[in-house]
C-alpha cells in the first residue's frame, strides 16, 4: 500500500503546523522528560565552566539507549566532582587522573578518547576563560565549523578511533547532531536549555537531527530527504525558520521526546495518535503487518 506523504509547505500548512507543533511543545515540557534527557548533567551545576565541561561531555555520549549512556556520564562527572567539579577536574587533569579512566567504556568510546577530550578540554581552558570562544557569531555551518577546526587543531596527540567521532565537522557532511545539541542547550534560553552563551543567537541554530527528530521530520513534511547529513539538518532547519525565524530549533526537544519516552511508535497507532497533538498533520505509515514490515528505526529510548 502507498502511504500518500506529506503536503507541501504552504502557507496555510505552516500555520497549522505552528500551531501543532505549539502544542505538543507544551505537553513535552515536563520533569519527566527532563529527566530522561542528557540536558540534565550540566543543569546540575550552577558554575559557567563546570557546566560547558558537564555539557560537553554529556552531549558527547548522548548516543544511544538513555538508560545505558545516563550511568556513563554520571560515573565520570561523579569523579569529576570528586577532584572539585568538571572544571578544577580538567584543569588539573594529569596522569593520574587518565589512568583511573582506563576502565570506562560505553559502546566505540574508551578510556583512552575521555583521557584525550579532558586534556583538549585542559588546553582551551589554559588559553580562553571559556569555551564559547571557539564559537563565533554567525551561521551554525561556520561558527561549528571554525570550532571543530581549533578543536582538531588542538587536540594532544595522535585521536583515537571514538575521539574522532566527536570532532565530525559539518563540511564532512555530518548531521554533527551531538555538537549542535550542545550549542542548543549553551544558546537557547527557557525552562530546558541552560542560555549560557549569550554571544550567540538561536536564530543561528540548526537542529539536531537525531533518529526521533530525523523520522518525524519527514512525517511532518519539514524534509523529503531520509539520510541522517547536514544537509538535510539545515532543510529541516529552514522549514522550522519559517514557523519561527527568531528560535527555528525550538521544537527539537519535543520532537525528541516524542520517540524517546516511547509515545511515538513510528507509524499510526489509532489509540496513541489520536491522543498526539500531531495527529491532525502527521504522515506516518500505518502499522507494519507480516506481509509489509516496518522498515525505518524503531521508537525506543534513544537519543541517536
Ligand atoms: S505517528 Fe502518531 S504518535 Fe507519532 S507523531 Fe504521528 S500522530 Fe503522533
Amino acid at each position: 500500500m502507498t502511504v500518500p506523504g506529506p503536503p507541501a509547505l504552504t502557507a496555510a500548512r505552516t500555520r497549522a503546523l505552528a500551531r501543532h507543533l505549539e502544542a505538543v511543545h507544551v505537553l513535552a515540557a515536563t520533569d519527566a522528560n527532563l529527566a530522561r534527557d542528557p540536558v540534565r548533567f550540566p543543569r546540575a551545576y550552577t558554575d559557567p565552566r563546570d557546566i560547558e565541561v558537564a555539557a560537553v561531555l554529556s552531549a558527547q555520549l548522548a548516543y544511544g539507549r538513555v538508560d545505558l549512556f545516563g550511568p556513563v556520564i554520571a560515573r565520570l562527572l561523579a569523579v569529576a566532582d570528586a577532584h572539585g567539579g568538571p572544571a578544577a577536574y580538567v584543569v588539573g587533569f594529569d596522569d593520574a587522573r587518565a589512568a583511573a579512566l582506563a576502565d570506562v567504556v560505553y559502546r566505540w568510546n574508551r578510556g583512552e578518547d575521555f583521557v584525550l577530550l579532558f586534556r583538549l578540554l585542559q588546553v582551551v581552558y589554559q588559553r580562553h576563560a571559556t569555551l564559547g570562544a571557539l564559537f563565533l557569531p554567525g551561521p551554525a555551518s561556520r561558527s561549528l565549523g571554525v570550532a571543530i577546526d581549533v578543536l582538531r587543531e588542538l587536540t594532544p596527540g595522535t585521536p583515537s578511533r571514538g575521539f574522532r567521532t566527536w570532532l565530525a565537522h559539518p563540511e564532512d557532511g555530518s548531521a554533527c547532531k551531538r555538537w549542535l545539541m550542545f550549542l542548543r542547550w549553551m544558546v537557547r534560553r527557557d525552562g530546558m536549555d541552560l542560555g549560557l552563551w549569550a554571544h550567540l543567537s538561536p536564530r543561528d541554530l540548526v537542529i539536531p537531527l537525531d533518529t526521533h527528530v530525523m523520522r518525524l521530520s519527514g512525517f511532518l513534511g519539514l524534509t523529503q530527504r531520509t539520510d541522517a547529513s547536514w544537509r538535510t539538518a539545515e532543510e529541516v532547519t529552514g522549514a522550522l525558520r519559517r514557523l519561527d525565524p527568531l528560535d527555528p530549533v525550538r521544537f527539537d526537544f519535543a520532537l525528541a521526546h516524542l520517540g524517546i519516552s516511547g509515545t511515538c511508535l513510528g507509524h499510526r497507532e489509532a489509540t496513541v495518535c489520536a491522543a498526539c497533538p500531531l495527529d491532525p498533520i502527521c504522515a506516518a505509515p500505518p502499522a507494519p503487518t507480516a506481509s509489509a514490515p516496518a522498515t525505518p528505526a524503531r521508537a525506543g529510548r534513544r537519543r541517536s
